[in-house]
């Protein structure tokens, strides 16, 4: 953890280097530094100076989202592969499901990063710098962003370098940690035309576990396993699931495993702040954007960092969030995660139920907080009521215990 709110040069000491200014600092060039840089560089803040911080370059396709949209989206232009159907498997339950209006989108990050670097490249008021950053410090007038190689001061400050704490007892912290393996077969066994959203025949040993697929063509797929818990498994348990899934279910044998990603996202309900200080805001993982009970996090990098921008253009600052993710949808997500941090029903029969009782784009709207209250009383009526109110019961107790004590 970055010691952010230490003075990071001492008062007496010496003097301290002369930081250059830029209108805003990005601090991490990741997808939500990239997605705001890019959504800046469309608009007439283009002309402002912009600096990206960012400790590696990224030239490597290092992960790989998923995400669906209704019609075409700010990166359409990078949509690797997308699909209107997808499969669905519960334990007693299977459909292939039509999303539409809604499509399921996969980009690939190397693509991404190229394209977001390309267009920021015909831009000369955007500079980058590929330094560690050993601290951010708010500095009255602005803020200021120290890195092994300099000090870079701004009159706004966007960080995506902080990693959450969450340790915070009376909330919800599981992780979602998945292996996947893209694949080529040597025959043709995947058909392009239709992704595996959630297949979660698998053993669930306790735990939501659940595999997806995503077909690039007949021969090539990426094979994802998933489980949603408090701590990650051992490293051979996901190799070990991958084989099976592939052998059992998928009935392929014979595949080369073209790149491996592993990745690990916070599933939590800690209130994450996007106002750090008074100039230095998070954003990303960092501000609070993953969707608690899915991880999802990609599309709502978008929603948050484009109302960044126009917050910019219309006040000059960056307002915090308002509405973005409404605070009912934090209680069902706090539930959500109650009920799996307390088994107090199987995950894998919770989206069974989801998506045999309601239509796919209802759930997906769901998911995305954008469906109305009515719908959400219907959405919850899919799922048996005692479970869900002793969560709720539960979220209620230890919030006001922990304002209380
Ligand atoms: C493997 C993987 C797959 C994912 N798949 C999906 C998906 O399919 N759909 C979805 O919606 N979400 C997905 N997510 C979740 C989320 O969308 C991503 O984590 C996303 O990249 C978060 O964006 P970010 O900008 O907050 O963080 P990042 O993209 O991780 O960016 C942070 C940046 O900060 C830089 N940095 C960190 N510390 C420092 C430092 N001290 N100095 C300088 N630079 C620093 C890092 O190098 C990095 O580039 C996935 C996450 C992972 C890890």
């Amino acid at each position: 953890m970055l010691p952010r709110t230490t003075p990071f040069l001492p008062s007496s000491g010496p003097t301290p280097p002369v930081a250059k200014h830029y209108d805003y600092v990005i601090a991490g060039a990741g997808c939500a530094g990239l997605s705001l840089a890019y959504h800046l560089n469309q608009t007439r803040l283009r002309n402002q100076s912009i600096l990206l911080i960012d400790q590696v370059r990224k030239e490597t396709n290092d992960r790989t989202w998923s995400f669906w949209e209704a019609g075409d989206g700010p990166f359409e232009a990078v949509v690797w592969r997308q699909w209107s159907d997808v499969h669905f498997h519960g334990a007693a339950f299977s459909a292939r499901l039509d999303l539409s209006p809604y499509r399921y989108k996969m980009v690939r990050g190397i693509d991404f990063y190229r394209f977001v670097a390309e267009d920021l490249r015909k831009n000369p008021n955007v500079s980058w710098a590929h330094e560690t950053i050993v601290a951010i410090e708010e500095n009255g007038s602005g803020a200021r962003v120290h890195t092994e190689g300099g000090v870079y001061h701004a009159d706004w400050v966007f960080d995506s370098t902080r990693a959450p704490r969450l340790d915070l007892p009376h909330r919800h912290n599981l992780l979602q940690h998945f292996k996947g393996w893209e694949i080529e077969t040597p025959e043709p066994v995947f058909d392009p035309a239709v992704a595996t959203l959630m297949d979660f025949r698998i053993e669930q040993k306790e735990q939501a576990r659940f595999f997806y697929v995503l077909p690039s063509d007949p021969r090539r797929a990426l094979v994802e396993f998933t489980v949603f818990s408090e701590r990650l498994l051992d490293p051979a348990e996901y190799e070990a699931e991958l084989r099976q899934y592939l052998k059992n279910f998928l009935r392929v044998d014979r595949y080369r495993v073209e790149k491996e990603e592993f990745g690990v996202i916070p599933m939590t309900d800690e209130p994450l702040t996007e106002r750090a200080s008074e100039h230095v805001f998070r954003i990303g993982t960092a501000g609070g954007y993953t969707k608690p009970s899915s991880g999802y996090t990609f599309v709502r990098i978008q929603q948050r960092t484009q109302a960044i921008v126009r917050a910019l253009l219309d006040t000059g600052q960056p307002a915090s969030r308002a509405r973005v993710f409404q605070s009912r949808f934090g209680w069902y997500d706090s539930a959500l995660l109650n009920v799996m941090q307390e088994r107090r029903y199987e995950a894998r029969e919770i989206f069974t139920q989801l998506f045999r009782k309601n239509p796919p784009a209802t759930v997906l709207r769901f998911l995305d907080e954008s469906t109305t209250f009515p719908q959400e009383l219907r959405i919850m009526a899919s799922v048996p009521p005692r479970p869900f109110l002793a969560a709720v019961a539960e979220v209620v107790w230890k919030r006001v215990r922990s304002r209380v004590g």
